[in-house]
């Protein structure tokens, strides 16, 4: 990290976030650069990072939202996003929920069940409108990535189960108050291998296929998120690997003339640009190991606890390399698994040495919570 940015974080209270604008800016140009050219959608996942800074310049450079509750659908508008841009997903849609989103003539709501199209219909039937509605269709394609955020499979509790089409199919004809515009899919997260992806567009040619057997065809088609980033290497590859990402798509995926082309994207737009900044509190000799003890913990960022998540940790104050000793990062939280990395190599640590906790731009933030009754941490630019 640059030295005036050292400076700067010296007069702030830790733990809190650092989000870097520019770098964030350059992701989403590159991005939007790569899916222009084939005028495909990107609608951003808030629930990667709901800060208003960051929602604001995601939104300055053209993505819709994608949401998954409620209050992100809120979120989205009060922060400026389109409603003809928000698609709402989740399994477990609550009447209000439903309720915002057909107030606010939201663009799509992506249908994850039986029962959920029944609601959204008679809720939309009592305000007198057409829901649109995508079927989110689970196309059981292994993402091969942790079995938490893997989203895809007949085994998740996500997406409807091709045995189930022709019942809904069915269903859909009586259902006067929705209208059937697309199919959306998927299948994970943090996925770095290309190969779940060109799986996923043989599936999604496949469900095209069958549904227009069936005399359906559709306006849109929306494959989702989950592509990754490189948390080993956040300096050197601070930008994931967008060209290849949208042409596996342009290369595989048979649309129909006029079918428009939606993706979801959101650790790949804003994890790199964010770091978990804190302070060592002690250093404290174990029987194998040092532990340097941070005033952040999984509170802050929960991933490492949730999912043994790497994240590159790195000690601001001092760059020593000739005395480098290895230790147990770990938070302050009553939890063994407050723990961000093992074994971790760093430059002789001491008591207030200030330490970043890499990509945290993703599923930190919005993960926090206050156990132990600690603080909310405060997102600095
Ligand atoms: C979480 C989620 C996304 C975004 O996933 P990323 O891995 O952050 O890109 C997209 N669509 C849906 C439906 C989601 O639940």
């Amino acid at each position: 990290m640059r030295k005036e940015l050292i400076e700067k974080f010296s007069a702030i209270k830790t733990p809190f976030y650092y989000y870097d604008l520019e770098l964030l800016k350059q992701t989403l140009r590159a991005a939007k650069t790569e899916a222009d050219k084939y005028q495909y959608h990107v609608h951003y996942a808030l629930k990667a990072n709901c800060d208003a800074q960051v929602l604001a310049t995601v939104r300055e450079h053209g993505y819709g939202a994608d949401c998954v509750s409620g209050n992100e659908v809120k979120c989205a508008l009060d922060n400026g996003f389109a409603n003809t841009q928000v698609v709402f997903a989740g399994v477990g849609k609550t009447d209000d929920e439903i309720n915002l989103a057909l107030d606010n003539d939201i663009f799509c709501f992506n249908c994850e069940s039986i029962p959920e199209l029944e609601v959204i219909n008679e809720l939309a039937a009592v305000k007198n409108k057409t829901a649109n509605i995508a079927l989110r269709l689970n196309p059981n394609v292994d993402a091969y990535t942790h079995k938490y955020i893997t989203t895809g499979l007949e085994e998740n509790k996500f997406g409807i189960n091709a045995h189930e089409l022709d019942d809904i199919i069915d269903l859909l004809k009586k259902l006067l108050n929705l209208r059937l515009i697309g199919l959306h899919f998927h299948i994970g997260s943090q996925i770095t291998d290309f190969n779940p992806f060109k799986k996923l567009c043989s599936k999604v040619n496949e469900f095209i296929h069958l549904f227009e057997q069936k005399g359906i065809q559709f306006e849109h088609i929306n494959v989702g998120g989950g592509l990754g980033i490189n948390y080993k290497e956040p300096d050197t590859q601070a930008i994931p690997d967008f060209k290849t990402y949208f042409a596996i798509f342009n290369e595989l995926l048979e649309l129909r003339k006029g079918q428009q082309l939606h993706f979801e994207l959101g650790r790949a737009l804003v994890a790199n640009c964010g770091s978990l900044i804190s302070r060592v509190i002690y250093v404290k000799k174990g029987i194998n190991t040092n532990f340097a003890i941070l005033d952040a913990g999984m509170t802050e960022l929960i991933r490492p606890a949730l999912y043994q998540a790497y994240h590159k940790i790195e000690n601001l104050s001092s760059d020593d390399k000739r005395n480098v000793q290895r230790y147990d990062v770990v938070g302050p939280v009553c939890e063994s698994s407050d723990c961000f990395g093992k074994a971790v190599y760093l430059p002789e640590t001491k008591r207030g040495h200030m330490i970043a906790i890499r990509s945290a731009g993703a599923y930190g933030e919005v993960m926090a919570s206050n156990y132990n009754l600690r603080e909310k941490a405060i997102g600095v630019y």
